[in-house]
């Protein structure tokens, strides 16, 4: 059975005016589509992992054969990691609960975890992620990866992530990544992210 994208959950305008409805409407509509599309024609030629979810396939990479791995890995990643995305995004929520305690013990507040997330986010070369998660041992920590590589591929648990690709952000801020880094603040949903965190702490 092929995979198929994902509702958004909301309207493509519903992040204005800090992620424009018509990047939001081509980031889904169009790429993370051909991301669906692409890990799709890959998985033809492998009739045998029908059925397998895309967090099963990132995770299991190392198993997989070596015609499809990459496109998997390109693909599969683009599909996992935009669905997880749309998931955090939400205008007017604030910081609470267990995970921004956590972020506290971590960073020693607030200010400093935004400081060292911009920078993960400003610091990743070319396109790809930043990452707020929890690794193996369940420690939370700040990554980035490249492309649409996934932490899920590392068996972590993402809690939120920014998309750093310029089709993410260029209609609105063109070549100004630091605009559109400062602008995420104000749309991510620190419920879904709290719930998240309370979820995989259980
Ligand atoms: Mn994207």
């Amino acid at each position: 059975m092929p995979h198929t994208l994902p509702a958004l959950g909301y309207a493509y305008d519903a992040l204005e005016p800090h992620i424009d409805a018509r990047t939001m409407e081509i980031h889904h509509t169009k790429h993370h589509q051909a991301y669906v599309d692409r890990l799709n024609a890959a998985l033809a030629k492998r009739p045998e992992l029908d059925g397998k979810d895309v967090a099963w396939l990132l995770r299991n990479l190392d198993k997989l054969p070596e015609d499809i791995r990459s496109d998997v890995r390109n693909h599969g990643g683009g599909v996992w990691n935009h669905a997880f995305f749309w998931k955090t995004l939400k205008k007017g929520t604030k910081p609470h609960g267990p995970v921004l305690d956590a972020i506290n013990r971590q960073w020693g507040g607030f200010d400093a975890f935004k400081k060292a997330f911009s920078e993960a986010a400003m610091g990743r070369f070319g396109s790809g992620w930043a990452w707020l998660g929890l690794d193996t041992d369940g420690r939370i920590h700040i990554g980035s990866t490249a492309n649409q590589d996934s932490p899920v591929s590392e068996g972590h648990t993402p809690l939120l992530a920014i998309d750093v690709w310029e089709h993410a952000y260029y209609l609105k801020y063109q070549n100004r990544r630091n605009e559109y880094v400062e602008a995420f603040w104000n749309v991510i949903d620190w419920d879904e992210v709290d719930r998240r965190y309370q979820e995989a702490k259980k």
